[in-house]
């Protein structure tokens, strides 16, 4: 059996190479070819001696995961299903854009936050994602674009609570964001968090540059618990302070999320009030419409509530903008193809049944 290669790691490369009576410098070589080069063929690493690339191939496998499922979109955006070691699996998608070619990744499998209009929380949290399989899941969208084509983005927005496993999501930015790596700049890698104050803080003094968004949902301690139940231990006020010694330690203007849901938190007095909580603060509002998940009972606001919204925060000085919706028809919204998978095993003549409709 072969082993994978990423789960090594660096470390792991240049033990082995030590091992096997090979200068330690060919792990640099080897890593830098899967990552920074895109190669996916050992015997095409040419700068290595041959029968090192042998032994190579003979030895290893790139990937830990496995690509099950492959959705493109007619917009273009595709998503990809993998199936982790353990038989877990976990979702990625890629969104291109314009000039933008931006990768999203899942950091747990399942959640545990259980925001209650969420997918992803929906069958709860199964466990955290080591560091490579965060860094697969970004190698296998890059492999997806065509060759001269880099991923210029990463928005940590898939499965999962990105700061309740903030070491693996580090150590897998660290290879995006290196030169031996994947290259991105930190300051197009966006990390989406439930908001944890401890966690954000964290974050804050590591002297990176990463883009943080908070998931408000909310102007009011009340609703926010309703729609996102891990509020009632935190509250809107410490998160707050959180992203507020975020922006003065990275310099870097949070982002606040706000998924529109209808009749719950679209109305103009919430767009009032969440304009006093925000104004004054150095703060990015980010309207997302909610995407429909099968079994919910919430929708989408309307087109006028979704203007009038967005307008009463305007005329308060509160910069904002809207989310588009890109592959919706493969279901890309987070957690919802894992979750269509899980159904299918427990209930296959329903989504037969639901497919054929
Ligand atoms: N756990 C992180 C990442 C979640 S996904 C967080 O809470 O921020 C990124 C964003 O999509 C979050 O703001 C999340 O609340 C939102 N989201 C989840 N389900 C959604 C849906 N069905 N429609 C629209 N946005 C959704």
């Amino acid at each position: 059996m072969k082993t994978a290669l990423l789960p090594l790691g660096l470390e792991g490369l240049t033990a082995w190479m030590q091992e096997h009576n090979w200068p330690r410098f060919h792990a640099r070589q080897v890593w830098h070819w899967v990552l920074a080069r895109r190669c996916r063929d050992f015997a095409q690493m040419s700068d290595l001696p041959k029968r090192l690339r042998q032994e190579l191939s003979e030895n290893f496998e790139f990937f830990a995961t496995q690509l099950v499922q492959t959705h493109r979109a007619k917009d273009g955006t595709c998503k990809l299903l993998l199936r982790l070691s353990d038989g877990e699996t976990v979702e990625c998608v890629l969104i291109p854009e314009r000039d933008r070619r931006t990768a999203c990744v899942s950091t747990q499998v399942g959640c545990g936050m259980g925001c209650v209009f969420c997918a992803s929380g929906l069958n709860g949290w199964a466990r955290n994602l080591a560091w490579w399989e965060i860094l697969e899941q970004l190698l296998r969208l890059v492999d997806q674009l065509p060759a001269p084509e880099r991923l210029s983005h990463v928005v940590v927005m898939g499965m999962g609570e990105p700061l309740a496993n903030l070491d693996n999501l580090l150590l897998a930015l660290k290879w995006a964001t290196a030169r031996h790596g994947l290259g991105l700049s930190q300051r197009h890698v966006t990390i989406s968090t439930v908001g944890l104050p401890a966690k954000i803080r964290q974050l804050a003094d590591q002297q990176l540059s990463y883009h943080l968004a908070v998931s408000l949902h909310a102007p009011n301690d009340e609703l926010r618990t309703r729609l996102v139940p891990t509020n009632a231990k935190v509250g809107i006020a410490a998160i707050l302070e959180a992203a507020e010694y975020y922006f003065r330690k990275t310099g870097r203007q949070v982002t606040y999320e706000y998924v529109l849901l209808r009749g719950i938190n679209d109305g103009t007095e919430q767009a009032r009030e969440l304009a006093r909580l925000l104004s004054g603060r150095c703060a990015h509002v980010n309207l997302i419409p909610f995407n429909d998940i099968p079994g919910l009972p919430y929708r989408r606001p309307s087109d006028a509530a979704l203007g009038q919204f967005q307008q009463i925060l305007r005329q308060h000085g509160v910069s904002v903008t809207v989310r588009k919706r890109k592959g919706s028809e493969i279901e890309a919204a987070c957690g919802q193809l894992r979750r269509q998978r899980l159904e299918s095993a427990r209930n296959p003549a329903a989504l037969a049944a639901a497919n054929s409709a």
